[in-house]
């Protein structure tokens, strides 16, 4: 189900125009109408009334100077401005067909002067809510009056796009004019698929050589488990749990005790190290290198 009213459009009139659709099973369709009309204010208010009076309402009445935007009746229901093409009632063919006056002259093609804002971005959210594609199916608009545009009845029936009431068969109007097609859909962008957010990179921990220095000298005298510079001492114990030199029981307690200098020598030992170069008290040339390896980085 798409949007029924525009949230962004004022309404006009009692609500009530039209019916059910005849062919819901149709793809949707927008049709695109001029009032032959001047625009502003003045304007758009005589010809709502004016359309109600006649008993012609559109869907929508557009202001393409202000961007003013008006609705008279629900989407999915049908409108009253095309002319019926024989037996077939044109304004309740597809799933929605969506029907805008545009305040303009069809001699006057309003995509050369318009400002088109938020309100027809909304317009046109409305439309493609409706699966209703930026296409023009039965191709190119009339230029004037006494060019006899294209009408085609099975790309009425079947296909699903935008059409002018000059492609509407059954129907004699050139309106809305020869405007520019595309410059519809590039005057409201469909808003792109936000890219997969990606988490900013985790700031990598950094470790204090002076404070691991100092706990894996002090640590080991203290009651098991006691600690000294905890935060410091628990990203090197992961680092030598992953490096497979350190049991899962003393990584991650933040004491750098017997078990922890055994591993750190061991560790001090694959990079080389002998004697008492390998005493399990990091030095900066080792613990730089364990860093590299497991993601941290070193301090002093
Ligand atoms: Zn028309």
């Amino acid at each position: 189900m798409g949007e029924i009213w525009i949230k962004e459009a004022e309404r006009l009139g009692d609500g009530d125009i039209g019916g059910a659709m005849d062919s819901p099973s149709a793809p949707g369709r927008a049709v695109w109408h001029t009032t032959e009309s001047g625009a502003g204010d003045a304007s758009f208010d005589a010809v709502a009334k004016y359309l109600i009076t006649h008993a012609s309402e559109p869907h929508i009445l557009y202001d393409p100077t202000t961007d003013r935007l008006g609705q008279y009746g629900p989407l999915n229901e049908s409108a009253r401005a095309l002319r019926n093409d024989g037996a077939t009632r044109t304004n309740r063919t597809g799933r929605v067909c969506i029907q805008i006056e545009v305040l303009a002259k069809a001699s006057k093609p309003f995509t050369a002067y318009w400002k088109p804002g938020k309100n027809f971005a909304a317009l046109m959210r409305a439309i493609r809510s409706w699966g209703v594609p930026d296409t023009w199916p039965a191709g190119a608009l009339a230029q004037s009056y006494a060019d006899n545009s294209p009408r085609p009845r099975t790309a009425w029936a079947t296909k699903g796009g935008h059409y002018g009431h000059s492609n509407v068969p059954g129907n004699d109007h050139w309106d809305p004019g020869n405007i520019d097609r595309s410059a519809l859909f590039r005057a409201a962008p469909k808003p792109s698929t936000p890219a997969p957010s990606t988490p900013p990179p985790a700031a990598k921990p950094v470790v204090d050589l002076s404070n691991l220095i100092a706990a894996a000298r002090r640590d080991p005298d203290l009651k098991q488990g006691g600690t000294t510079h905890p935060a410091d001492v628990k990203v090197v114990e992961a680092a030598l749990k992953a490096e497979g030199l350190l049991a899962a029981t003393y990584a991650g307690d933040g004491s750098f005790g017997s078990s922890t200098v055994s591993a750190y020598k061991a560790w001090q030992k694959r990079c080389g190290y002998t004697g008492s170069a390998a005493d399990g008290i990091p030095g900066k040339a080792s613990l730089e290198k364990l860093g590299r390896k497991y993601g941290f980085t070193v301090k002093g």
